[in-house]
């Protein structure tokens, strides 16, 4: 008998649950293969500045997300084929020798990651297969909105207003309660270490307000830890901004950007709270989050690769930044001699992670104080996050810089007062700062006004 076999390729949706890609392989094949290619650029190519593409934290969470992407697919009698090379080469070959009809997916939209697609697109169609793409990182359906993608308002609070009343959010698909056999003879491939992709093993830091672990298994323990288990929600508008308390806000976001964690099954999740429990306000306001999300990627959609040029999206021309490495050096090492700085870059530098407080304080001081090139920044962190998402980075980035679609949003903070109000004692910059002097309240905030 006749086999009809499909590829599924894994990408940024690393789970079974609310996976578009895999229900429309299992409903048009009678074999599924599961495929992931950890892309060496990725872990081996420099950004423009010659920041490692991928630093520590994220590979680790990406190899911790693919053993239990494995372990999953096996215990629902399927496996998962794992490859290093280049996906579009790799999963050609696999496609090659499994004779299948096409390759499942889920679509990505930003640069690199349609060079991939289009590249393995065209080599399938020489061999009479076809990639078939599904949608599923966002809340909203790009169908489901009541304007066209070039026709989304510019600025998040409009946009809010015209999706928020309007368009439901779909309900999340269930995981499959079996995947399909592997039948063709396939070398299943060895999940590659951190060693074998270049990178030293490492203990996570015991400082970290959160000890991440990649996988969809940790995403899901995280969602139920968040909503029921600590019973956060209440407290999350007095305590999201917060810089380390780690329950003040989710924490969501490298599960999410890995997508071992479907933002509609989150919003699911929210909204069974607020009709069990209430607190309507608190939900409101990490469904506000997620929307931010959805928003940065429909502006990436909206304006393709000029998210990467230096006058972003909003075309600025008129703003100046210097390429300023000295500068840049002190900033990314934690050593502008502002404490409130210098211990959220230490936070970013030993873990990965940084608040959204911190954040926008941070790329404020380096955009406005420092006066050094935003997108330095940009690629400093899309090395070093472990939440890394390509259009919240950049998005994020340009408000900052105040070159995003909406130029009149970016805000220049003011350091010292910011550090009076979210670190009054000093006790977070102690935290990653050790050599800071036990000085009072007073003489501590002193030094978070000093000049650059
Ligand atoms: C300069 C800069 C760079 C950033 N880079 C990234 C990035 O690469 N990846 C990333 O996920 N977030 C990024 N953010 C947004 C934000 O800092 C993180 O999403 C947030 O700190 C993650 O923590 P959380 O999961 O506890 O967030 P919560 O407050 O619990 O929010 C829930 C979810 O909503 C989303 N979200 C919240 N705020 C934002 C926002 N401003 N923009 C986009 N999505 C948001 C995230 O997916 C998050 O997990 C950046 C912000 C700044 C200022």
């Amino acid at each position: 008998m006749y086999t009809k076999r499909g590829i599924l390729w894994f990408r940024l949706d690393l789970r079974l649950h609310d996976n578009e890609a895999m229900l429309d392989a299992l409903s048009h094949t009678d074999e599924v293969i599961p495929v992931y290619v950890f892309d060496k650029r990725l872990f081996e190519d420099k950004t423009s500045y010659g920041f490692k593409k991928t630093a520590r934290y994220r590979a680790k969470f990406i190899i911790e997300s693919i053993r239990d992407l494995r372990a999953s697919l096996r215990a629902k009698g399927s496996d998962l084929i794992v490859r290093v090379g280049r996906p579009e080469e790799e999963l050609f070959e696999i496609a090659k020798q499994a004779k299948s009809s096409w390759i499942f997916c889920n679509r990505e939209r930003t640069r690199d990651e349609v060079a991939v697609q289009d590249a393995l697109e065209q080599r399938l169609w020489t061999i009479g297969q076809e990639l078939r793409y599904s949608r599923g990182k966002l809340l909203y359906y790009t169908s489901d909105l009541p304007f066209p993608i070039n026709h989304t308002p510019d600025t998040f609070s409009q946009f809010r207003k015209e999706v928020e009343r309007y368009v439901p959010v779909r309900e999340p698909l269930a995981a499959p309660e079996k995947m399909t056999d592997i039948t063709v003879v396939l070398e299943r491939g060895e999940i590659p270490t951190m060693e074998d992709l270049g990178y030293k093993d490492f203990e996570n830091d015991p400082r970290a307000t959160v000890d991440f672990k990649g996988g969809e298994t940790e995403g899901l323990k995280r969602l139920k830890y968040f909503v029921w288990e600590a019973a956060q929600i209440p407290m999350y508008k007095e305590q999201s901004d917060e810089l380390f308390c780690s329950d003040g806000s989710t924490k969501f976001s490298p599960w999410l950007a890995q997508g071992c964690l479907s933002p509609k099954l989150v919003y699911q999740e929210l909204k069974r709270y607020e009709e069990e429990i209430g607190n309507k306000k608190s939900v409101n306001g990490i469904i506000i989050s997620l929307l931010k999300r959805d928003f940065l990627r429909f502006m990436a959609k909206k304006y393709g690769d000029q998210i990467f040029a230096e006058e972003g999206p909003g075309k600025i021309t008129t703003l100046q930044w210097k390429d300023n490495n000295e500068a840049l050096q002190r900033w990314m090492e934690g050593y502008t001699g502002i404490p409130f700085i210098d211990a959220n870059m230490r936070e970013l530098k030993h873990t990965g992670y940084m608040s959204y407080r911190g954040r926008m304080n941070v790329a404020s001081y380096l955009i406005h104080d420092m006066q050094v090139n935003w997108k330095m920044g940009a690629e400093y962190f899309e090395s070093m996050l472990i939440d890394y998402d390509i259009a919240s980075n950049w998005g994020n980035w340009h408000y900052a810089a105040g070159v995003g679609s909406d130029a009149r949003e970016h805000k220049q903070f003011n350091v010292s007062s910011q550090a009076l109000r979210y670190d009054p004692r000093g006790e977070y910059a102690k935290l990653w700062m050790p050599e800071l002097p036990n000085l009072l309240e007073d003489e501590f905030q002193k030094k978070n006004k000093s000049i650059i």
